[in-house]
């Protein structure tokens, strides 16, 4: 990508002076500049430095309508009133205890309440850690090594979820992952019955299996309920335990997450994002006699070794009241629909943008989601063949060419709208018409701008 020719570079480089001073900063502190690869982009990503709502201001004082929501963590947007207080108030009363506290023991209640499969919660700090225990309780549950994944879908970045996401498709593990602990891991087709059946019939030894229930990367690949009852059928049938990931998903489709809409019960469910209220915090939730291998009476009573679990900070106070208030206010508003419906209209305005102008993207999603696939190969495809499930990771994750997909984030930017890597976002329950016809407006520029640039 050459920085000379792009007037779309130029205008951003213009109007993000303070950030490239930070970004050239940032090399000589951070790898790549950046503290999550996310955060990667070219020329250099923008340096933030407030938020509210659905908007947030980068350094140089510009105004964004933000569609990364905190990776989805803000379904209520930033710094909502009653998370801001409850997390003041208990700022004044300490961070960390390193004991047993009243507001841990009200943010499990509150995920039993909305989230019936909960029988039991344990805390972890991150959605990583909250799958990487779903998996290790799945091994010592049914005494099985495997775990059966699949392909694209994301469960955070420990060494049994590195690989099989955005690439290496074959199995084989990415850099610093062991072949060992990659050949104790099978990746099964999403969506395909015969071929998820095929893989565990091969397989006598696979503990459990984790999906995505709406598909891989928050719907970027869709997969349908047809295939969650499916898959929920053939693991029941086989002693595997299902794992659902709604890290992303959880409080979001609905106050009872994916499975609440789906009316799918599994074994183990992981969780994080909207749990902690935008602050850092994760829980593996599920079956109290799966979860019992973390008790030491229980374990031992049933004739188990006990599976042992530390973390500085599992369930810090302040994750637990910024999680109790936001589930509460999930439970007893209509947020999640809130946020469904704006992600529906706005997929309806970005597809309009696309017909008037002619392009063959797609803009597709289901629930708060959306994705602008970019069509790199100019396939015949429209929304709803792709939420039908028609098309599968090798299509839809195909990486679009680099300086396109660049200055589409970029050309958005310079329109006052960031969009989130895939490209897409989740949505909040905060965005408003105004922040709609913006965006939609900012895809039009975009267009425009990628078009005199020759990149359409
Ligand atoms: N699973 C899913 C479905 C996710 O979306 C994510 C985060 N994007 C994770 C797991 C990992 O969570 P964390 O980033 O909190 O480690």
């Amino acid at each position: 990508m050459s920085s000379q020719t792009s007037a779309i570079i130029d205008a951003y480089r213009r109007r993000t002076v303070h950030s490239a001073r930070l970004a050239q900063q940032a090399v000589e502190v951070f790898p790549g500049g950046v503290t999550h690869d996310g955060r990667i982009l070219e020329p250099y990503p923008i340096y933030v430095e407030r938020a509210a709502g659905p908007r947030k201001w980068d350094v140089d004082g510009n105004e964004y309508v933000d569609y990364a929501g905190g990776h989805g963590a803000l379904l209520l947007g930033h710094n909502h009133p009653l998370v801001v207080q409850a997390v003041a108030q208990q700022l004044q009363r300490g961070t960390h205890f390193g004991a047993c506290h009243q507001p841990e023991l009200e943010w499990g209640r509150w995920v039993q309440k909305l989230m019936p499969s909960a029988e039991r919660v344990r805390f972890t700090s991150s959605g990583t850690e909250a799958t990487m225990m779903a998996m290790r309780l799945a091994r010592a549950f049914t005494g099985r090594p495997k775990i059966m994944r699949f392909l694209g879908h994301f469960h955070g970045w420990h060494d049994h979820a590195a690989f099989g996401v955005a690439s290496h498709f074959d199995g084989t593990p990415t850099p610093g992952v062991l072949g060992e602990v990659a050949t104790n891991v099978v990746l099964a087709p999403p969506g395909d019955v015969a071929g998820t059946r095929a893989v565990l019939d091969a397989h006598a030894d696979i503990a459990a299996a984790i999906i995505e229930p709406t598909g891989a990367s928050w719907g970027q690949v869709p997969v349908l309920p047809d295939f969650l009852e499916a898959l929920r059928e053939l693991t029941a049938e086989r002693g595997v335990l299902l794992i659902l990931d709604e890290v992303i998903s959880g409080f979001r489709c609905s106050p009872g997450g994916a499975q609440q809409v789906y009316g799918i019960r599994p074994d183990l469910t992981t969780l994080a994002k909207i749990l902690a209220g935008g602050l850092p915090g994760g829980a593996v939730v599920g079956r109290k006699e799966i979860l019992g291998l973390l008790d030491v009476a229980e374990a031992a009573a049933t004739g188990r070794e006990k599976v042992p679990h530390q973390g500085t900070f599992n369930a810090n106070p302040l994750s637990a009241v910024a999680g109790s208030t936001t589930l509460e206010i999930v439970s007893e508003s209509d947020a999640c629909q809130r946020a469904n419906e704006y992600a529906a209209r706005l997929r309806e305005a970005l597809s309009r943008v696309l017909r008037d102008e002619r392009i063959p993207w797609v803009v597709y999603g289901s629930f708060s989601g959306f994705h602008v696939f970019t069509n790199p190969q100019r396939l015949e495809i429209t929304a709803a063949e792709i939420e039908a499930g028609k098309f599968d990771h090798r299509v839809l994750k195909a990486p679009a060419p680099k300086s396109l997909a660049m200055k589409l984030r970029l050309g958005m930017m310079l329109h006052g709208v960031e969009l989130f890597t895939w490209p897409g976002g989740p949505t909040s329950a905060v965005h408003t018409n105004d922040d709609l016809e913006q965006t939609a407006d900012a895809f039009r520029q975009t267009i425009k701008l990628l078009r005199a640039e020759g990149e359409l």
